[in-house]
């Protein structure tokens, strides 16, 4: 049984002219390193946030979602107490949006521990002392004293990983984790998550605009466009041979992690905007910033997500465009 599991999840808003997700099927299993990556607006956010039943306000929810075999659409309360607090976890891109500015990081960290294990102020200390030191804080004593504002934002961000592991989950949501901080704290960041995870096991969730980090640390990837997969495969797969032409067009508009020596590699943003709630598409949602597309074909079908080898990729082309022709793609030529 997978840890987390959607299966034909489509989450639809009034007044808007395609749903905000359209049949996600999406599986991250104990101990599993999953990304989910897509620009701005394609689902991504929401996609995680329905992992912990925070489902848009007036949103209409189809299918489902599992946490470790519980259903999360239409659970109660309770249900979703006991995932939130439990089972599941999520580190968010600011951490300043989740912490209150004026309680001390002891309070903030003892709080849950206290409430929910009925654990003495001692005891709680001591657990948070345990979890700071884990995630690399130089002075833990220190920091239960003192305020948000007196931590940077990647100490603060390490102290709401500290915060999601209080409960000791299985399964970490990591929503953007480290877009907001300067670039060398982003690999410290990506460095600890790292070691979290295997020191722990965890499943991790990890949703990116950056394929490029999402190919550093993830088993597989799953590339989401407009509310939908679009492709998926395992990392290596995905990033040698992409088949979807906008996997491809991700790839050649994102910067290297690693540079080679030399001329830095030309990069070719993918053309126009993406697609947001008020447009729609009869076909292939892509078709309009997509070069390969075929008229009479890719703007009057939407592409199923079909098998394809070890990827499962939707776009009509699939199997007569090769990774020469993706590379091509993006080139402007
Ligand atoms: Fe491009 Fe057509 Fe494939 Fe869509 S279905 S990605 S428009 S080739
Ligand atoms: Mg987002």
């Amino acid at each position: 049984m997978a840890l987390l599991e959607y299966a034909n999840l489509s989450i639809a808003l009034p007044g808007t002219a395609r749903p905000v997700l359209d049949g996600i099927d999406l599986t991250v299993s104990a101990g599993e390193v999953v990304a989910l990556v897509g620009e701005s607006g394609s689902g991504k956010s929401v996609t995680a946030r329905s992992a912990l039943g925070l489902f848009p306000t007036g949103a209409h929810v189809d299918g489902h979602v599992r946490v470790d075999g519980t259903e999360v659409v239409g659970a109660g309360p309770a249900a979703l107490r006991a995932i939130r607090t439990g089972t599941a976890s999520m580190i968010f891109q600011d951490p300043r949006a989740g912490i209150n500015p004026v309680r001390r990081i002891g309070d903030f960290l003892t709080e849950a521990l206290r409430v929910s294990n009925g654990w003495s102020k001692g005891r709680a200390d001591d657990r948070a002392v345990e979890l700071l030191g884990a995630v690399g804080l130089p002075d833990p004593e220190r920091h239960l004293r003192q305020y948000p504002y007196e931590l940077s934002g990647g100490m603060l961000q390490r102290v709401m990983i500290a915060a999601a592991l209080t409960a000791g989950p299985r399964l970490l949501l990591c929503d953007e984790p480290t877009t907001a901080l300067d670039v060398s704290t982003q690999a410290e960041i990506m460095a600890i998550l790292g070691r979290l995870q295997r020191e722990r096991d965890l499943g991790m969730l990890l949703i990116t605009h950056d394929i490029e980090l999402a190919a550093a640390v993830c088993d597989r990837i799953y590339v989401m466009y407009a509310g939908r997969i679009v492709e998926t495969a395992p990392t290596a797969q995905l990033f040698g041979a992409p088949r979807h032409p906008y996997t491809a067009g991700l790839l050649g508009s994102s910067p290297p992690l690693r540079a080679p020596a030399g001329p830095p590699a030309r990069l070719t943003p993918i053309p126009g905007s993406p697609m947001g709630l008020l447009d729609s598409a009869p076909g292939c949602s892509f078709a309009a910033r997509c070069r390969s597309a075929r008229p009479g074909v890719c703007d009057r079908t939407p592409p199923p997500l079909e098998g394809h080898g070890t990827a499962l990729v939707a776009c009509h082309l699939a199997e007569s465009l090769t990774a020469t022709d993706n590379t091509a793609t993006g080139e402007g030529s």
